[in-house]
């Protein structure tokens, strides 16, 4: 059955081929229903008039009434100009278009009676209003909308050149509703609406874009935003209930030699409660024949790579073998050197794959995975080649996942198609409850909330590039306390317009400051060949240089206890969790560490607010939901690949986590009781799922 609401949106009266291809173009709008699910960004009351005197403020949009008293063109060529007059029974304001200029001065009028709508700006000392709306008050009165609240809607300057304002699409809502308001289907199943007591979609959409009052307007929005994530949740969710129910996992049994023999004599430290508790859990998921699908959480330096080692240990006393997959080759060949010292003396076989591995030895390497000569595997995205396969893959660990996509994650599930190995994923810094629930929603969740014990928290400061002087003698009586120091730079080129300081810059002005033979320097950039970074880093691991210029290369896992202080220069031009991910490079060893923040001193308000909150916190979850207000869902790394199978039109992770609970609890609440969605009452959840998922291929081809 063809459905009006797919019908092109160039056949809606008002709109035509022309105004079509705008609104596909700049709004991703082509079909009714894509108009339909446009909606406002705010709402005004209609029913209030302000007075010209009344005039107070600017950047808040009011209703005027009242005349224009006249209208000139002001300025030549480009700084051309209309400007009007506009008077009502209490004073006079400017009104100004730089744009449409022709258009509107055949149109406007002087004389009659204008409704005027727009936001007040101030230009040499007095208000004026650039580019308002206007419609003369007859003609607004005789189209009487019913409402009392006139909806804002998102436009471009594109559509506004083409004469498709926000009041334009205002209206094309309305002639849309009247048409197609009988044949809005309902998405939600009756009992659910009843139950939870929300408005019908018919309801929710004429009063999203036709509000009668707040009330239903709230109410309007609850449910929209509500069915946006539960459709999320649910597919979330249906896909966990099914792999438990359906996907058998290898069983873990025992713990045996060689997890207790690393545990009594290769194990240098404790383990903290929390690493214990995550190992339970493990423990758990990995013997109960279900297959494990865990998101290990934890802050930076709180010992996630131990977990892996000890969950590693565990499938190998089962007989299986394990990968374990990191982001960058630094952290491949880190992790390689950590579990290779660790293991030290204990009859297990290590080996590393990444992008600059010889062909010779790879093709040794797949051999010896086959034959199950190797035990672990360590490597980058290389790992994930069709060529790699093993002979007993029992579990995949893959870290930082963020720099991930779901893609990557479900080709290494593939290695062992008929039964799947075991899957722990391991975020490099916290991410936010909502969009934990929603970039990994489908796993179980195990957090390390303690760091290791003995750790000074790292001390951070702001500075400004003016106090170098001082950063350079606090840095040299670091040096002579036997310390070490990374300066991090955020690109390699410059580019010659922006005044950043960059990496080659800095090494000259570094090693100046710090000559040898007395210092000595490393550098380590993206650029280098994979074995010259190797050789900066092992310098630097060895202690031999002292410090370590690097561009964020050296962002993820690196591990080198004796480095006390990270200096981040233009460190407003890095992210929250960059930043926090940088500075979580030191701190790792018994000594006290610092973090040092340089700046210029021209800040925006956004960098000044990530560098004020790496100073106030060290704590990675509140870092964490900052950077989620301050950027938005949208721009967080990985949010982009994510399983999220549609855009969010109306719900905003950073806001309605509240939301996002209810629409969880429900969606799992359904699920628990229907896994597969069987019955007859949620036929339409079914039916709809299917729907929303089949426009995103990849993601449905995961389950
Ligand atoms: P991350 O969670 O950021 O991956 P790492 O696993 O790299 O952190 O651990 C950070 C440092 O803490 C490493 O040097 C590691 O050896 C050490 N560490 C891990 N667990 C403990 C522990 N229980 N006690 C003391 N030090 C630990
Ligand atoms: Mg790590």
């Amino acid at each position: 059955m063809t459905d009006l609401l797919d019908s092109d949106i160039k056949f809606l009266a008002g709109v035509g081929p022309k105004r079509a291809e705008l609104l596909t173009k700049e709004l991703n709008i082509s079909t009714f229903k894509d108009l339909l699910y446009h909606f406002p960004f705010k709402y005004t009351d209609r029913t209030k008039f302000y007075s010209i005197s009344d005039i107070i403020s600017q950047d808040v949009y009011l209703q005027l009434r009242g005349r224009i008293q006249d209208i000139e063109l002001v300025g030549i060529r480009q700084k051309q100009r209309l400007v009007a007059h506009f008077v009502d029974d209490t004073g006079s304001i400017e009104l100004v278009w730089f744009k449409g200029i022709k258009w509107l001065r055949q149109s406007l009028k002087i004389g009659p009676e204008y409704i005027l709508y727009g936001k007040p700006a101030v230009y040499g000392g007095k208000y004026n209003i650039p580019h308002p709306e206007m419609e003369e008050a007859e003609k607004a009165e005789n189209i009487k909308y019913p409402f009392a609240y006139q909806a804002s809607y998102p436009t471009t300057e594109r559509l506004k050149n083409g004469f498709i304002t926000s009041r334009t699409i205002h209206k094309l809502e309305y002639s849309l509703l009247q048409k197609v308001h009988g044949q809005i289907r309902e998405t939600l199943p009756a009992w659910l609406i009843k139950n939870l007591g929300l408005p019908s979609l018919k309801e929710s959409l004429l009063a999203i874009h036709f509000p009668e009052n707040q009330d239903i307007l709230k109410k309007a929005r609850y449910r929209l935003k509500f069915e946006e994530l539960f459709y999320i949740q649910l597919n979330l969710l249906k896909l966990k209930h099914w792999r438990k129910a359906r996907v058998k996992g290898f069983i873990f049994k025992k713990i045996g030699n060689t997890f207790n023999t690393f545990y009594s004599h290769n194990l240098p430290f404790e383990l903290t409660k929390a690493q214990k508790r995550v190992i339970k859990e493990i423990r758990r998921d990995t013997g109960s024949g279900i297959q494990m699908n865990r998101l290990l959480q934890g802050d930076v330096g709180s010992g996630k790579t131990l977990v892996a080692l000890l969950t590693i240990l565990i499938a190998h006393d089962n007989g299986y073998q394990s990968a374990i997959m990191a982001p960058t080759e630094i952290l491949a060949q880190q992790h390689f050197q950590t579990f290779s010292k660790m293991l030290d003396g204990i009859p297990i076989k290590v080996s590393l794959l990444t992008g600059s591995t010889k062909k010779s030895e790879r093709e040794k390497l797949h051999e010896s995975l086959r034959s199950e000569e190797v035990h672990i595997l360590i490597g980058t995205h290389a790992l994930i080649e069709d060529t790699v396969n093993f002979a007993n893959l029992g579990l995949v660990i893959i870290d930082e996942q963020h720099r991930f996509g779901v893609a990557q994650r479900a080709r290494l599930w593939e290695k062992n198609p008929e039964h799947p190995p075991h899957v722990l994923v391991m975020t490099a810094t916290p991410i936010p409850r909502t969009l934990a629930m929603t970039l990994y929603g489908d796993l179980d969740v195990s957090v390390i909330d303690e760091l290791p014990p003995g750790r000074k928290a790292i001390q951070t400061a702001h500075y400004y590039d003016n106090k170098r002087l001082k950063l350079f003698s606090f840095l040299r009586k670091q040096i002579a306390n036997g310390r070490q120091i990374y300066i991090v730079y955020p690109l390699i080129k410059e580019s010659e317009t922006l005044d950043y300081k960059d990496l080659e810059d800095g090494h000259d002005s570094i090693t100046r400051a710090f000559p040898p033979p007395q210092y000595a320097v490393s550098v380590l950039h993206g650029r280098m060949k994979a074995e010259e970074k190797n050789k900066a880093m092992a310098l630097f691991v060895k202690g031999i240089t002292h410090i370590m210029i690097a561009t964020t290369v050296i962002e993820v896992g690196v591990d080198v206890p004796n480095a006390s202080v990270m200096v981040i220069e233009s460190s407003e031009r890095f992210g929250l969790s960059q930043l926090h991910q940088l500075r979580g490079r030191v701190g790792r060893g018994a000594e006290q560490s610092y973090c040092i923040l340089m700046s210029g001193v021209k800040l925006s308000k956004e960098g000044k607010t990530r560098i004020e909150t790496i100073v106030r916190t060290n704590d990675g979850f509140e870092i964490a939901e900052v950077d989620l207000k301050l950027r938005g869902p949208g721009d967080i790394e990985g949010t982009q690949q994510s399983g999220i199978p549609f855009d969010m039109k109306i719900a905003n992770l950073a806001r309605d986590q509240q939301i996002l609970e209810h629409a969880r609890r429900t969606a799992d609440e359904i699920l628990e009781k229907d896994p597969m969605l069987e019955t007859d009452d949620n036929l339409l959840l079914k039916r709809q799922l299917q729907k929303l998922t089949t426009s995103r291929t990849d993601w449905s081809s995961i389950s």
